[in-house]
């Protein structure tokens, strides 16, 4: 079993304008599916995936509501986890973390860049103690984003200081960090903290990769792609190139997924 941890759709209507949007603030990357719910099953059948984490950004204080009724409509806790978002700066942030929890979406996913916040400003300690008392799941944007300039909002040392802050699982995407491999082995490595292993292929070097499998360990890593941006092929292309165990593989693949989202 495959569950893709860090996938991105969109509402039919808006689908192919978003797609576009980012790939060319992105500097034009490949999009891979068309950036509806409907896509991403399509690929998740062509590439044997057989759940995907799909995750939202609100990326301004008065869209978070709408953002949370699409993650709310396509989550159906089968082939599709929805994770929910919260603007920092929303009045109603923690009254909507409760609707997120009453929604039934398993998390959150945060992004500084996106969201205007450094992940270690004080100010969102309320947030993460909510985010902790409700017993929800916290995806970060980690390292370099390609839509923004830098400096970047959630770096290794920065995510390092608020980890005290959680209660409940973090998860930061792509590999602990976006173009961050020896800060990720710094200050990330063998902390309480999940990597997915989203846009990691032809971005984090083979050297890394391995070092952090070493160190940090496979009871720690999420199988994710970042699709639309990448493919589960790309990404088990740089995973089978670590010579995984079978028990890594089972964990990376399923294992460690199925314990965050509650399904054992
Ligand atoms: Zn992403």
């Amino acid at each position: 079993m495959r569950i893709d941890f860090h996938t991105h759709c969109f509402p039919d209507a808006l689908a192919v304008k978003a797609v576009s949007r980012l790939s060319h603030v992105s500097g034009g990357l490949t999009p891979y599916t068309d950036g509806t719910v409907a896509g991403l099953r399509r690929s998740m059948v062509e590439e044997g995936v057989n759940a995907s984490v799909v995750l939202h950004i609100a990326t301004n204080p008065t869209q978070q509501k709408k953002v949370n009724d699409f993650a709310a409509s396509i989550h159906n806790g089968v082939d599709i986890f929805s994770f929910g978002s919260v603007h920092p700066d929303a009045p109603d942030a923690l009254e909507e973390l409760e609707r997120i929890k009453a929604l039934g979406l398993p998390g959150v996913k945060l992004h500084p860049d996106y969201q205007g916040f450094a992940v270690d400003d004080p100010k969102m300690k309320p947030l993460y103690r909510k985010i902790s008392d409700l017993g929800l799941v916290t995806v970060f944007h980690a390292g370099v984003d390609y839509g923004f300039t830098p400096p970047y909002g959630c770096m290794p040392a920065a995510l390092a200081r608020a980890l005290d802050w959680f209660s409940t699982p973090v998860v930061a995407a792509h590999w602990g960090g976006i173009q961050c491999g020896e800060e990720v082995l710094r200050h990330l490595c063998g902390r309480d903290v999940y990597f997915d292993t989203s846009f990691g292929y032809g971005m984090m070097p083979k050297y890394y990769a391995e070092q952090i499998l070493e160190r940090h360990g496979a009871h720690r890593l999420l199988f994710g792609t970042d699709s639309p941006w990448h493919t589960a092929t790309m990404e088990w292309r740089l995973l089978d190139s670590l010579g995984l165990s079978d028990t890594d593989r089972e964990q990376i693949a399923c294992g460690n997924a199925k314990r965050l989202l509650g399904l054992e």
